[in-house]
């Protein structure tokens, strides 16, 4: 399957509404942009720890694998569109800037 940034974006927000919508009579809240910030800073760890494990800094007896890796990198670009979907911010257009930038930066 192959999705643009901006699909994978509103896909990400549409399956979260979703879930959100189900669990918020249930919690009694739903999840603020102040919650989906945690959840990216919760995820941007799960990312750091299976890197360490992978470059040998974990236990051995709880080994890393690359497949662990992209699922909290998925994990990680999944919150990444809902916050950014949130705020009414299309991720694709700021994403080719930022890669445009670094070239422009860094490619001379
Ligand atoms: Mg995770």
């Amino acid at each position: 399957m192959s999705v643009t940034l901006r699909d994978a974006q509103h896909l990400c927000w549409k399956n979260f509404s979703k879930i959100n919508d189900r669990l918020d009579p249930e919690r009694g809240k739903g999840w603020t942009p102040f919650v989906m910030v945690t959840d990216l800073l919760e995820e941007a760890g799960e990312v750091a720890s299976a890197v360490k494990g992978l470059e040998g800094f974990k236990p051995p007896e709880k080994p890393k694998t690359k497949e662990m890796l992209a699922t909290e990198l998925s994990d990680l670009l999944y919150i990444i569109f809902v916050l950014a979907e949130h705020y009414g911010i299309e991720l694709e257009e700021a994403f080719l800037q930022t890669v445009n930038d670094y070239v422009l930066r860094f490619v001379k």
